[in-house]
């Protein structure tokens, strides 16, 4: 679904992605783990064409999206992002925010968004939230609604980056039940983590980056409980 092949990335001559290869098979989950600064979130960045690559290639579904003709617009509209902090609109209900990108984008009947929203904001219990302004929700509940709007569009693929991270500790539980949740659909993921109990239960690959590559990556059993590399053993024991 996605593959990333020596793909450089350079802030002002600061090397933040370093010839870095990447595989996100179609239905599986890969998980991201790493020091913070390791380059997790300008990975997806990058996988999103939120950031141009300064190097190396990108492909989606086979096509190459890091080619300078391709329309990032249209690559994006296959792509769901999650945020650690929710970026809902403050103005707008939730219904409205979660249909903002099909309204915009799609240019599709505002009747068949609002539809596919209000079946995805059931489905992840918000149902009675639609009319709601985020104020009003909790950090919990803005989270799945952060991800109901990525999914409104129907993605192939899901980034979601530290999407816990911003949670108060007893409502990280119902946001990673909603991704286990996608899991089961056979959603495809790409996303990074701190919550190494929930990498282990998800994860069909841990991917540990350093240094702006992939230093060691396998099933979660090996690269969580029996890493081969001591740097990723030394990153392990700081964070337990
Ligand atoms: P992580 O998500 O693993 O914590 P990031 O991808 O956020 O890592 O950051 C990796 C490195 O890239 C950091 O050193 C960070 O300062 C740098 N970086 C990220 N975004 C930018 C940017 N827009 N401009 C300059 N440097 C950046
Ligand atoms: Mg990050």
């Amino acid at each position: 679904m996605l593959r990333m092949r020596g793909v450089r990335k350079e802030f002002r001559g600061n090397t933040v992605l370093d010839g870095l290869d990447l595989d996100v098979p179609e239905h599986a989950v890969v998980v991201l783990i790493g020091a913070s600064g390791s380059g997790k979130s300008t990975l997806l960045r990058c996988a999103n064409l939120l950031e141009p690559v300064t190097d190396g290639t990108i492909h989606l579904d086979g096509e190459h999206i890091t080619d300078p003709r391709v329309d990032a617009d249209r690559v994006r509209r296959r792509i769901g992002m999650v945020f650690q902090s929710f970026n809902l609109f403050p103005h707008m209900t939730v219904l409205d925010n979660v249909t903002l990108a099909p309204r915009r984008v799609h240019r599709r009947e505002r009747r068949e968004a609002e539809e596919k929203a209000r079946e995805l904001l059931d489905r992840v219990g918000l149902a009675d939230k639609a009319e709601e302004y985020p104020d009003r929700l909790s950090g919990g509940q803005q989270q799945r609604a952060a991800i109901v709007r990525a999914l409104v569009n129907g993605p192939r693929l899901l980034l979601l980056d530290e999407i816990t991270s911003a949670l108060d500790p007893e409502l990280v539980g119902e946001v990673l039940d909603l991704v286990r949740g996608l899991r089961e659909d056979g959603m495809t993921m790409l996303l990074a983590t701190h919550e190494m109990g929930f990498a282990r239960q998800v994860a069909d690959t841990v991917c540990f980056l350093e240094g702006g590559r992939v230093l060691e990556q396998g099933p979660p059993e090996q690269v969580l409980g029996d890493p081969r590399e001591p740097r990723t053993r030394r990153f392990l024991q700081r964070i337990i």
